[in-house]
């Protein structure tokens, strides 16, 4: 897999350190509460169980699965719930773990998912951010890293189902995908 990474953007220790302060800052943030993580499958399990365990406060984990990509390397435009959370958000603080944000259209979908089932609040945490790819607004309020317009993989980001297990994020050389 290594063979097909033309750059690494994001090192194993780059990561750790960006898991520990978001950790850290959470930790402050939520003080008190008892938040319902909410991981988006499967780009998130990676970083979810690296940034939960930074984390410490009661909370409970859950998983929801929607597919806007279908392992391509664009935004198909639509959202599709896949598989359902099994919690009720009524009255819960939820803090969403997402891998990546870039259009936007599934935050935007998940959020409004769980306020309309009247989460109390709801916030999201996000390994990459990139802002350039925005089509509808999402903000998230926890970010590890601020990414350029550009298709990354690894550690949980996938091309075509594959790289998730890479333990660093890197792009990929354009004869893989051409
Ligand atoms: P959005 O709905 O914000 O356009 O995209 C969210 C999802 O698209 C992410 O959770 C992720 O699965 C996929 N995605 C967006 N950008 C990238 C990227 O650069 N690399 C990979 N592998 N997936 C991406
Ligand atoms: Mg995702
Ligand atoms: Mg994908």
């Amino acid at each position: 897999m290594d063979n097909d990474i033309a750059r690494v953007l994001y090192s194993k220790a780059d990561i750790k350190e960006a898991c520990e302060r978001l950790g850290k800052q959470l930790t402050k943030d939520y003080a008190g509460k008892r938040p319902l993580i909410l991981s988006v499958l499967t780009g998130a399990m990676f970083f979810t169980t690296d940034v939960v365990r930074e984390f410490d406060v009661y909370s409970e984990i859950d998983f929801i699965d929607v597919s806007s990509y279908k392992g391509g390397m664009e935004s198909t435009g639509t959202v599709d719930l896949v598989s359902d959370l099994s919690e009720d958000v009524n009255g819960r603080d939820v803090l969403i773990i997402e891998d990546i944000v870039d259009t936007g259209r599934t935050l935007s979908y998940i959020v409004d998912l769980l306020y309309s089932r009247n989460a109390k609040s709801v916030k999201i945490c996000t390994f990459l951010d990139k802002p350039a790819g925005r089509v509808v607004e999402a903000k998230a309020d926890y970010v590890g890293f601020t990414v350029p317009k550009e298709f990354v993989v690894g550690y949980g980001l996938d091309y075509q189902g594959y790289y998730r297990n890479l333990p660093y994020v890197g792009v990929l050389k354009p004869e893989v995908y051409e």
